[in-house]
């Protein structure tokens, strides 16, 4: 019988942190939890405790983490409770820890990637933001610790399915990378009426069930800009090698063109537990809990243009991937930055819909460098552009 594999699930609490958790249920005999981490919610982090008893809990702020000790005590769960960035690291790359599930939303899961790719470990990515912000210097931590880097988010983990299981195949056998994109709640919407879209409406995807800031993402097309950003990095293709093409049924998660133009794509129902489930038993299969597909039931499989509709301004952002790709260096680290000041403005109702894209372009326009090398210089980027972002904020509210 093989041994355990152990886990650390960065983001516990929150949609792919609990996907995770799903699946690792179904398989108590081949896994064990290292650590959980969140940011805030006690509550949920006291029950995960309770139920999956990993070796450490973390949560991310101070105050969160002093209550979870008190409630973990009171309930004598034999759970270590631990606060702050540098126990994220720790439980990222401490040597009983065989993969990492980076199910952080945002940059702020950057550090703890990091941590693990230094560390050699099995690096599951779902947190797409972190390899936008770090590019070549995480790709560099990666080889450097010998990690391992598998893609959750779906549209990459169908693209890794349809590659070649060689990566060296890779440049010399793919003509391009074609992502899907379902276009969200809004694909259909008249574009002038957008300034009206409230956080709930944007938040509610017709496919997905996922956090907000992503939701939000999606519903703007930034998620598909982030994710050709992801695609660059984690394919090693060129800007003009990536192509999105909407979706609206999610049943194709993406495609690989091959040089003889012959397409493989990876097709499935759309549930984060397939691609979680590929990343942790990869090479291998297991079973995932989410519903097999039914050609029989299926109506569809319909495609469009991102400008179908002959309106390009429905999503403004998406073309920022390549602009920002073949820019100045540390664009798409900025262009990240300004994104999640503004979607974090726009749920606070201190902007519109339609001003999350002014507040990217305009602090994208504000940036002239210099290049970022590592992790230090991309903070400090990190910082100035989210600093940029909040001024050009504050001129959209005014
Ligand atoms: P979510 O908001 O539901 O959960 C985020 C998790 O991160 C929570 O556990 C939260 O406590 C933790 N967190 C938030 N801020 C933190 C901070 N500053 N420090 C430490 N921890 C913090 O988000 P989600 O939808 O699960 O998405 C997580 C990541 O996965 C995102 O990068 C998203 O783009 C990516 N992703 C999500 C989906 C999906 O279906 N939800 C699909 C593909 C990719
Ligand atoms: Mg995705």
């Amino acid at each position: 019988m093989q041994s355990k594999k152990t886990i650390t699930i960065l983001g516990s609490t929150g949609s792919i942190g609990k996907s995770t958790l799903d699946v690792l249920a179904r398989h108590p005999e081949a896994y064990s939890i290292h650590a959980l981490t969140a940011s805030g919610q006690v509550d949920l982090m006291l029950s995960q405790c309770a139920r999956f008893r990993p070796a450490v809990a973390v949560m991310a702020r101070e105050d969160a983490g002093r209550m979870l000790a008190d409630k973990v005590k009171a309930e004598g769960l034999p759970v270590e409770v631990r606060w702050g960035a540098a126990a994220l690291d720790e439980v990222a790359s401490a040597v009983e820890v065989d993969a990492v599930m980076a199910a952080i939303v945002g940059a702020a899961g950057l550090s703890p990637c990091l941590a693990a790719a230094r560390a050699g470990k099995r690096l599951l990515l779902a947190n797409k933001e972190a390899l936008v912000v770090g590019g070549e210097v995480f790709l560099t931590a990666v080889r450097e610790g010998g990690a391992t880097l598998l893609p959750i988010d779906s549209e990459h983990s169908a693209i890794f399915q349809s590659l070649p299981e060689d990566p060296r195949a890779w440049s010399r056998r793919v003509h391009k990378i074609i992502l899907t994109a379902s276009g969200g709640p809004f694909r259909e919407r008249d574009p002038s009426t957008l300034k009206d879209v409230t956080p709930e409406q944007a938040c509610s995807h017709p496919n997905w069930v996922m956090g907000r800031k992503i939701s939000v993402d999606s519903a703007t097309m930034m998620n598909k800009a982030l994710e050709v950003i992801e695609a660059r990095y984690l394919f090693g293709m060129s800007p003009d090698q990536l192509e999105v093409v909407i979706h609206p049924q999610s049943v194709i998660h993406s495609m690989v063109q091959y040089k003889d133009h012959s397409v493989v794509a990876q097709l499935g129902t759309p549930d984060m537990r397939v691609p979680i489930a590929y990343g942790l038993s990869w090479p291998e299969r297991m079973i995932s809990g989410a519903a097999a597909l039914d050609f029989h039931a299926l109506a569809a499989m319909t495609f469009e243009a991102t400008d179908s509709q002959g309106h390009p301004e429905r999503f403004p952002g998406l073309h920022l991937a390549w602009e920002t790709l073949k820019g100045v260096p540390g664009s798409c680290a900025v262009l990240n930055a300004a994104n999640e000041v503004a979607v974090a403005a726009f749920l606070n109702r201190e902007i519109r819909f339609d001003q999350i894209h002014a507040v990217n372009r305009s602090t994208l326009d504000a940036w002239a460098g210099p290049e970022p090398h590592n992790l230090s210089d991309l903070y400090e980027l990190d910082r100035r552009a989210r600093e940029t972002a909040t001024a050009k904020l504050a001129q959209q509210s005014a």
